[in-house]
């Protein structure tokens, strides 16, 4: 044990924190990052312009608190959004994953429980402990699929406080059918569960999938939380949001620290939403690098699952850690996330793309 961890052992730390370590995929010095699916595109100069500006705008006013409700920003949110929704139905926080903790500090904690269905996000157990909340990994069948009957089943066996459905799920990326979350939020009735589609990725998804924002009319247990990390190019910007009944955005208003989303913060996404076309004119570039990958891995006797976003999960490698570091050492920073035989990579450019099936063709055929 290093002496770092002999120091933060003898702390008086909660029980369910000793032995933890903190979250994170490596943050390496390599020329092409593909690990933890970021846009890789930078955001367009028009747009880098316009925050610039309203940032520096803002900057008179420091001195005091921002707006608390950061109601022009639910206001751009809703209408980014549509169907129908109005500014009472969003909230934000500092990424997606603040919005998911805030949900958990309100609706979960001791004696309450979060189900998910693992291989999903790996944050979802970390934020059920940080809260203090029991976290129940529901299972998937073998080639991760999960059908709305097994889904509904398991919701009502266990009776969860909390579900989280991921769609597209990460790290397999492929979206689930509505039928899911309709069956899991009628099978979570008898438990009054509230069920979040974690929708970070939607707007990668293959024309024709629909967003579980339609079924939120007459389900105030529903949430679909978004973010501006991924489509909108935004990661270092941290905004995530959801869209939900009032009477849940009122109930976070219960958990949230005051004055959570920075001046900075605020005006960095009103400016990047009055340029929503801009920052969203990637996307389909980056769809057509995902559909790339996904077909030259099958021609490489791979096995890429169905992706509907802006990364790859693919299985078929004999010595997956090999490979990783491979690519490594070729300057691609890819994910292990643990699963045998697997690894993901997110879709970047056009040329960051081709270095990465480059790279994994040469150590394939050094392999054989
Ligand atoms: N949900 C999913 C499924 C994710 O993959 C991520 C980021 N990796 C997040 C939420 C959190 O994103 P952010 O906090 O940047 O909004």
């Amino acid at each position: 044990m290093s002496d770092q961890l002999r120091r933060l052992a003898r702390l008086p730390l909660r029980d369910n924190l000793r032995g933890l370590e903190p979250y994170g995929a490596p943050q390496l010095d390599v020329p092409i990052l593909l690990n933890v699916n970021e846009n890789t595109h930078p955001l367009p100069d028009e747009v880098r312009e316009a925050i610039a500006r309203d940032v520096r705008a803002c900057s008179a006013s420091l001195n005091r608190y921002p707006d608390r409700e950061f109601t022009e920003l639910r206001e751009r949110l809703a209408s980014y959004l549509g169907h129908g929704l109005a500014p009472g139905n969003i909230w934000a926080g500092n990424g997606s994953n603040e919005v998911l903790q805030q949900i958990l500090q309100a609706f979960g904690g001791p004696g309450r429980s979060l189900m998910s269905f693992p291989p999903t996000y790996s944050m979802y157990p970390l934020l059920a402990s940080g809260t203090d909340t029991r976290y129940i990994a529901g299972s998937r069948a073998a080639d991760f699929e999960l059908t709305a009957d097994s889904a509904a089943r398991q919701v009502a066996e266990r009776a969860p406080n909390i579900v989280f459905l991921c769609s597209p799920n990460n790290p397999t990326g492929t979206a689930l059918g509505l039928d899911v979350v309709e069956a899991v939020y009628a099978a979570g009735e008898a438990s009054q569960a509230i069920v979040v589609v974690d929708e970070a990725y939607a707007e990668f998804a293959k024309a024709g999938t629909r967003s579980a924002l339609g079924l939120l009319p007459g389900r105030e247990r529903l949430i679909v939380s978004r973010t501006m990390s991924k489509a909108f190019a935004l990661a270092g910007a941290r905004l995530g949001y959801l869209a939900a009944d009032p009477s849940v955005t009122d109930a976070l208003r219960l958990v949230r620290l005051p004055y959570h989303l920075s001046a900075v913060t605020q005006a960095t996404a009103n400016a990047a939403l009055k340029h929503v076309d801009a920052l969203l004119a990637n996307v389909e570039d980056i769809k057509a690098q995902r559909d790339r990958i996904v077909a030259e891995l099958r021609r490489l006797g791979l096995r890429p699952a169905p992706s509907d976003s802006n990364f790859v999960f693919f299985g078929g490698l004999s010595h997956p850690a090999r490979i990783w570091q491979g690519l490594l050492d070729a300057g691609v920073l890819v994910r292990d996330v643990g699963i045998p035989g697997h690894l993901r990579v997110t879709a970047g450019t056009e040329a960051e793309t081709t270095a990465f099936l480059r790279g994994l063709e040469d150590l394939l055929a050094a392999e054989s």
